[in-house]
């Protein structure tokens, strides 16, 4: 089956890898082809790092990485079954690529979207079928995450249901299926307490070394909140916040002013060098 990944983000790369490695043939594109090549050399460096650590042997590497085509435009993704869209995080990219790859896609083909937030009812509209379009949001990193939020529009069909559960089995990622309410599930409940420690943090609590570890050591997360935000990356988490607080009318959901600064100063996180720690040293330092 052919598949198409539109974005060679964080997001992207990780779904084209892991959809490769599964065997699936993957179209990679991003803004234009260099940007999608990116995408794939940086699949390459993770599957390289799997093999070093004895995870994968070199034939399913080989596999894989020429499993991985990238193209310059969305076009050439007209033979795709599924095609799934992981660009950045913003409305009216995400309706513009909708409109210039639904042109192209087949009667069945389904289209998805790994929106973090955006309701797949409202994305729906700027596709060519909405009982063809669905919600498969990932996590990150996708190779490492097991589990894949399966959003139904409105008007999504049972059988595009059906269809990406098939493919999650394939991946070996659990499905849950989430309505299409702001933030679905796990957003929903993770971006307050991303937030929340943002406005602490704003509010001189305490310092990011310390809300990091109250919450790592105190709550028994894997790694404190701000830390997880800057690899989130802090403009998504922005968005994300923004469209809680958007789509519920809730106060309660308002970003922090803090994170709006970060992102206004391109402080974007780990994917930027910089967010609340600074990573462009040896180890990661806080920047407050
Ligand atoms: P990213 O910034 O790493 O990657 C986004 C990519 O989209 C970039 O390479 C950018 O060049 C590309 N892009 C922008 N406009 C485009 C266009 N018109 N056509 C094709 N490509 C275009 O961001 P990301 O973290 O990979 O996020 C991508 C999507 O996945 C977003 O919708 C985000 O909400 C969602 N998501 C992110 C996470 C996360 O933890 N980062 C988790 C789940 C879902």
């Amino acid at each position: 089956m052919q598949i198409g990944v539109i974005g060679a983000g964080q997001m992207g790369a990780g779904i084209a890898q892991v959809s490769a490695q599964a065997g699936f043939q993957v179209f990679l594109s991003d803004v234009d082809l260099a940007r999608a090549e990116a995408g794939k050399v940086g699949i390459a460096k993770q599957l390289a790092r799997a093999v070093d650590k004895g995870k994968l042997d070199e034939a399913a590497r080989d596999t894989a990485l020429a499993n991985i085509a990238p193209v310059g435009e969305v076009e050439a993704m007209a033979p795709a079954a599924l095609v799934i869209e992981a660009a950045t995080e913003r409305e009216e990219i995400k309706r513009a690529i909708f409109g210039r790859v639904g042109k192209v896609l087949g009667a069945e083909a389904i289209l998805a979207s790994n929106t973090s937030s955006i309701p797949i009812t409202r994305l729906a509209q700027a596709a060519p079928d909405p009982a063809r379009f669905i919600g498969v949001h990932f996590f990150n990193p996708v190779p490492v995450m097991g589990l894949i939020e399966v959003i139904r529009g409105l008007a999504t069909s049972a059988e595009t249901v059906a269809a990406v559960e098939r493919y999650a089995q394939a991946l070996n990622k659990r499905v849950v299926h989430a309505n299409d309410a702001p933030g679905f599930i796990v957003n929903r409940v993770l971006m307050p307490m991303l937030n929340e420690a943002c406005f602490a943090l704003g509010e001189g609590v305490a310092t990011i070394a310390d809300i990091d570890a109250a919450c790592q050591l105190g709550l028994n997360h894997p790694m404190g909140p701000l830390t997880l935000a800057d690899f989130i990356g802090l403009d998504t988490c922005l968005e994300i916040t923004r469209v809680l607080f958007e789509g519920t009318g809730d106060p309660k959901f308002r970003p922090a002013p803090l994170l709006v600064k970060y992102v206004e100063a391109g402080w974007y996180g780990r994917k930027a060098g910089r967010g609340f720690y600074d990573y462009r040293g040896e180890v990661p330092t806080p920047t407050r």
